[in-house]
């Protein structure tokens, strides 16, 4: 969809779309599936070809790009390997976007330039085990020791921590009454002595997949708070936002390329002497999913123009995570029935879209939580 796009955009997404054509192909992600392997080759060839540096400033070797710009580059990603749009969204989100919104001119160049050259990876660990919705009420804790802090906790749904060299992590640093307040953020070196991660086995995600850490004892310098003491919860909802902005995007991609498979599936798929796309019921099918690749398509140009102008609220953010999630595991649920029995086959890829998207929902904040967000504005 050209709509709303410059044509220098749109050489952009060309671009990058025959570059992952050629090092991200589908049997690739397929293998990385497989196999539990981070698609690393692919990482590296956009990081080669300077498509990390995307929203970062030209001082710190990037393109300054805009949110459209990235939407459009996490889409071509996601259709290629969601799980490689994920890994790149996190660079973006933590390692880019919250750093230079956020940082010390120190922390600026410690880090952005090694994110722009695919240098370093970040995670992001607000969840717990008793705090997932409920991200506020976190428990882990750091305090002040000698010129740094002291951190005990465990975190729950760390995703690609253990390929990660630094961790956005927000823990409470003090109590001061409602939960939201006394929680601080801190950019962690994974290889800190005291940190312990346990992969989780899940349905889906399975190349880069998600972690549980412990944090024992673990000492960081002052230099690793991001933004000020006791105000962190700030940056963390100001970071999701961002956050379901490219995870928005990457989905929109792995749900277009389910639709496009199953749509050649059903030219070519026969039975009772026909192909089964010309069965009304399937066709019916197609357009259902059309109209919501359209809508979500749309909604994301919207969204990323007004993050562009400042006038994106929280509820704008809600709307798209909300709808676009749900409409990825919807698509990728009706084209494993249009395959049949072999969309139920793990020799073939519509499992692994069936798997991947189940997360949507789930991950980065339930629908229900978008619900409740949306509907905290309506005056009810
Ligand atoms: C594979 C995977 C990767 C993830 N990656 C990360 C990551 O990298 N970093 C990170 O910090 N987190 C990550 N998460 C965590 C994810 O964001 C949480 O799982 C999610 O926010 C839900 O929290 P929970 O699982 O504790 O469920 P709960 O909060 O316990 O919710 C359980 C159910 O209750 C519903 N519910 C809860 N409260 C309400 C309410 N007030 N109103 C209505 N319904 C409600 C929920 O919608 C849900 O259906 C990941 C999770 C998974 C599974």
């Amino acid at each position: 969809m050209n709509f709303g796009l410059t044509s220098e955009q749109q050489a952009m997404r060309d671009h990058v779309r025959a570059l992952l054509d050629d090092v991200c192909s589908m049997e690739y992600a397929a293998r990385c599936d497989e196999t539990h392997t981070p698609p690393r080759e692919a990482f590296d060839a956009l990081a080669r070809n300077g498509w990390l540096g995307l929203i970062a400033p030209e001082a710190y070797g990037g393109a300054g790009g805009t949110p459209t710009d990235l939407a459009l580059l996490l889409e071509e990603t996601g259709s290629h390997f969601e799980e490689l749009g994920l890994w790149l969204f996190r660079n973006f989100t933590y390692g880019c976007y919250a750093v230079l919104k956020h940082g010390t001119p120190e922390q600026k160049q410690r880090i952005v330039p090694g994110v722009v050259k695919g240098e370093l990876s970040f995670a992001f660990g607000l969840t717990e085990p008793d705090s997932g919705s409920d991200a506020a009420a976190l428990k882990t804790r750091a305090v002040a020791h000698g010129d740094g802090f002291l951190i005990n906790g465990r975190k729950v749904f760390t995703s690609g921590m253990d390929i990660s060299d630094y961790v956005l992590l927000p823990v409470r640093t003090n109590d001061l009454g409602r939960k939201q307040l006394g929680i601080s953020t801190f950019l962690v070196d994974t290889r800190t002595p005291g940190i312990e991660i346990r992969k989780i086995p899940t349905l889906g995600q399975h190349a880069i997949g998600t972690t549980e850490v412990t944090y024992t004892d673990v000492r960081v310098p002052g230099s690793a708070l991001l933004g000020e003491l006791d105000k962190g919860w700030a940056i963390c909802e100001d970071t999701l936002r961002y956050e379901r902005l490219c995870l928005s995007a990457a989905r929109i991609g792995a749900a277009r390329r389910a639709f496009e498979y199953a749509l050649e599936y059903a030219k070519t798929r026969y039975q009772f002497g026909k192909p089964i796309g010309s069965f009304q019921v399937t066709q019916h099918k197609f357009a259902d999913m059309k109209v919501m690749l359209d809508t979500s398509q749309t909604m994301i140009r919207r969204y990323a123009w007004l993050m562009e102008n400042g006038q994106a609220e929280r509820a704008d953010t809600a709307v798209i995570k909300y709808y676009i999630a749900e409409s990825y595991k919807t698509i990728a649920d009706m084209c494993l029935q249009i395959l049949g029995g072999y969309g139920y086959c793990m020799e073939y890829p519509m499992q692994r879209f069936y798997r991947d998207s189940r997360l949507a929902t789930i991950g980065g904040g339930t629908s229900e939580i978008q619900k409740n967000i949306i509907a905290a504005t309506l005056g009810l």
